[in-house]
Order: C-alpha cells, then structure tokens, then sequence
C-alpha cells in the first residue's frame, strides 16, 4: 500500500492510472478486493499488476506457486513487454502448465495478463474477489438507516399514546374536549419544533456507532 501511494504521488498528472503493458494506454487503475488491498487492474484487458509478494496474498497453493515462480524466475527471458511501475523491460515467466506471466526485475513486482488472469481465476489457482462499491473510503461507507419509515413509526407510535392518555384523561379525569384539543396541537407543535433536531442526532448516533465498529 505504502509503495502504491508513493507511486501514484510521483505522477507529475496527479492521476491514479498506469499505463497497461498490453494495450499501452493508461487503464491501469486501483480496483479494491475483498480482502481490503487495492491491487492494478486494466479496465481495458482485464490485466493485474500485484507490487512484490502481493500476489502471494491470491494464490491458493503458495509454496507450489512459489516454487514454480522461482524455477521460471531462473530460466526467464527478457520479454517486450515494459513494468507499468519501473518501465523497465520485464521478463517473461512460463509456468510448467504453460502460462506465462511477467516480472519487473527492478521492483520485483508481477503482472499478470488479463487472458491468464482469468484461467487462473477460472482454475481456482488465483483468488481474486473484486469488492462491490467505490474504490476507495469502501470500508467506511454504511447503509443509512431508514430514516422515512423509522420517522413513521416513531410518529404513529407517539400520537397513538397521546391519544390513549387524553381519551382516558376525558373519560376518567373529567378533562373537557376543549383541553384536550389544546394538549394536542401543543404536543404536535413542539414535535415539529424540535423534530429537525431529533433526526439530526439519530443520524449522528447511526454514523458514530458504525464508525466504532469499522475502527
Ligand atoms: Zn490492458
């Protein structure tokens, strides 16, 4: 994450993309996984570009992945595709079930082509779940909460209290009509006083709350 920030930081557009190997445009952009890092992917090709050890987060069979990284690592060549990072030619790793993926020799980060992105994904090999949602401040955003019908209930509940206790306070209390007209309209003008007020602070208490969890 740190080198991804400090990447983006140095890009004298001030953008968030890179430029793809394959389609040479700049489609590379941040896209969140599951998992809660943002890895590179081409909007274009599908392509991903994991900084050094992070594809290692992805791979279902680490240590065969590993091993199979470092023996194609020995007999690499030099391909013609650029590191979207360094720029610098990368090489060319074919695995023993015939992919082939590519490694920046500077930064020793991967990229992975979008046609072999998706077998592996396919396969099983590679577990990559795209989380739903904006890229980035994803972790912090919640539902609000239903603020038209919770209002409803609340209201309805309220008036049907008021009204139990003045029929009953004309009933049993001797309480005239006149009155207990008067007790009403008080009660729904200081309800829509202070209502504003109210909704407000159940808003504040709903945010703070999730906040606590997410932190
Ligand atoms: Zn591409």
């Amino acid at each position: 994450m740190v080198s991804v920030i400090a990447r983006y930081a140095g890009d004298p557009m001030g953008g968030l993309t890179m430029e793809c190997p394959e389609c040479l445009t700049d489609t590379m952009a941040p896209r969140l996984t599951t998992k809660g890092v943002e890895l590179d992917e081409c909007r274009t090709c599908g392509s991903i570009w994991f900084d050094r050890g992070e594809i290692l987060f992805y791979v279902r069979a680490i240590r065969t992945f590993d091993q199979a990284l470092a023996d194609a690592t020995r007999v690499s060549s030099i391909g013609d595709r650029c590191s979207p990072v360094s720029n610098a030619p990368m090489a060319d790793l074919v695995f023993p079930g015939g992919g082939t993926i590519a490694r920046d020799p500077e930064t020793g980060g991967v990229w992975v082509p979008g046609n072999e992105a998706a077998s592996l994904r396919h396969d099983g090999a590679l577990d990559i779940r795209w989380h739903a949602g904006a890229v980035t401040g994803a972790a912090l955003r919640f539902r609000m909460p239903n603020l038209v019908s919770r209002s409803i209930f609340t209201l309805a509940g309220l008036y049907a209290v008021l009204s139990l206790v003045l029929i009953t306070m004309s009933l049993y209390a001797g309480l005239s009509a006149g009155a207990c007209l008067l007790i009403a309209v008080a009660f729904a003008a200081i309800q829509f006083a202070i209502g504003p007020f109210m909704m407000d602070l159940m808003l504040r208490c709903a945010s703070l709350s999730r906040a606590q969890r997410t932190l």
